[in-house]
């Protein structure tokens, strides 16, 4: 999908904010939901999406969107970080498919990063359910308020 076009209620974000999916959930408010990814790239890799936008991507998205969503990002990866201990922290976003983008509902990635350790391919291997919860319990205990 190119930077133009219409937003598909059908996307794979849009089921999980409407509980028809399930996801691994780290922590939500009314505006963002954060969640681990299926296919991490690396230990704690997060995702961070809007509840209510129906941006795309960061080109369609509402000012005040962005602020709410960039807001969790930093919580999160704060939290990530007391957490996993990484020695350095990524945080991408890919608009369209030639960008990366392989789900068309605005989100954020959170992708720790240790020395030595390279990362993995984008959206390939899936992790196993168990070792996901348990990490996104322990990135919610070292949430701030
Ligand atoms: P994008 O490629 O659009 O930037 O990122 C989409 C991300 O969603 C990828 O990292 C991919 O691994 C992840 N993903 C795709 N399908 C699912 C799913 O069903 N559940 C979760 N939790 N992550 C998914």
């Amino acid at each position: 999908m190119s930077l133009d076009g219409g937003y598909d209620d059908g996307n794979i974000f849009a089921k999980i904010v409407r509980g028809e999916i399930p996801c691994v959930r780290v922590w939500e408010d009314e505006q963002v939901l954060v969640f681990m990814d299926v296919f991490p790239q690396s230990k704690g890799h997060t995702l961070v999406i809007s509840k209510t936008s129906k941006a795309r991507n960061l080109l369609d998205a509402e000012a005040k969107t962005l602020g709410r969503m960039i807001g969790a990002v930093q919580k999160t990866a704060r939290a990530v970080k007391a957490a996993l201990n990484p020695d350095g922290l990524m945080v991408s976003q890919f608009n369209g498919a030639p960008a990366g983008q392989t789900v068309f509902h605005l989100h954020f990635h959170i992708i720790p990063r240790w020395d030595n350790v390279p990362l993995g391919r984008h959206g390939e291997g899936m992790a196993d359910m168990e070792d996901l919860k348990a990490l996104a319990a322990q990135i919610a205990a070292r949430l701030e308020a």
